[in-house]
């Protein structure tokens, strides 16, 4: 990939401290895809990174993985699977558990939406702690598919999520250290 210098959708993202609790910087990309421009960057950003690895399907997480993960697949020429949050698909579903904090957090998909051998990319919109893309990866690998990597607008690196999905490759546009 060639170097573009800075993103358009760096200058965007909107600090928020103190959301969704106390102590949380959250990384808000609302003014993002706001921007036609900004949109279209990350878009066509990750379907650059994706688009050598022949992908079959592109998973999105729930909510924000949505908003990229669906014109990534059509960039690429091929179909979206929602991940979603536990009790909100409406057909034959599995599921993962995985842990917070404090607590445990749930996630789905559909039973037919992976076909066995088949090529997956994971979006979303930010890497945390990982937690929720190894989620996804195991549901992936459960239905036979492959995770072929996992690509993201925003890293937060100081929280070490990128050793949680080694050895896949996961592929970010904007990190922060
Ligand atoms: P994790 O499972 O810890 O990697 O958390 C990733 C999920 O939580 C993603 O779907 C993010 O959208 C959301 N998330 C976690 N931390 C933040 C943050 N600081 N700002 C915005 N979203 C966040």
């Amino acid at each position: 990939m060639p170097d573009m210098g800075r993103l358009l959708a760096e200058d965007l993202v909107r600090d928020v401290p103190d959301f969704p609790k106390p102590g949380i910087l959250f990384k808000d990309i609302t003014p993002v895809v706001q921007n036609h421009a900004a949109l279209k960057e990350v878009v066509q950003l990750l379907a650059e990174w994706a688009r050598p690895k022949q992908v079959d399907a592109v998973v999105g997480i729930e909510a924000r993985g949505f908003i990229f993960g669906a014109p990534i697949a059509l960039e690429l020429g091929v179909g979206f699977v929602p991940l979603r949050k536990l009790g909100k698909l409406p057909y034959n579903r599995v599921a993962e558990e995985y842990a917070l904090e404090y607590g445990t957090n749930t996630v789905e998909m559909h039973a037919d939406s992976v076909q066995p051998g088949q090529n997956i990319i994971i979006i979303d919109d930010l890497l945390a702690t990982g937690g929720t893309a190894a989620a996804a990866a195991r549901l992936v690998e459960r239905l036979g598919g492959r995770v072929a990597g996992f690509g993201f607008l925003i890293e937060l690196e100081f929280l070490e999520g990128r050793k949680v999905l080694s050895p896949y490759d996961v592929h970010a546009l904007i990190r922060y250290p």
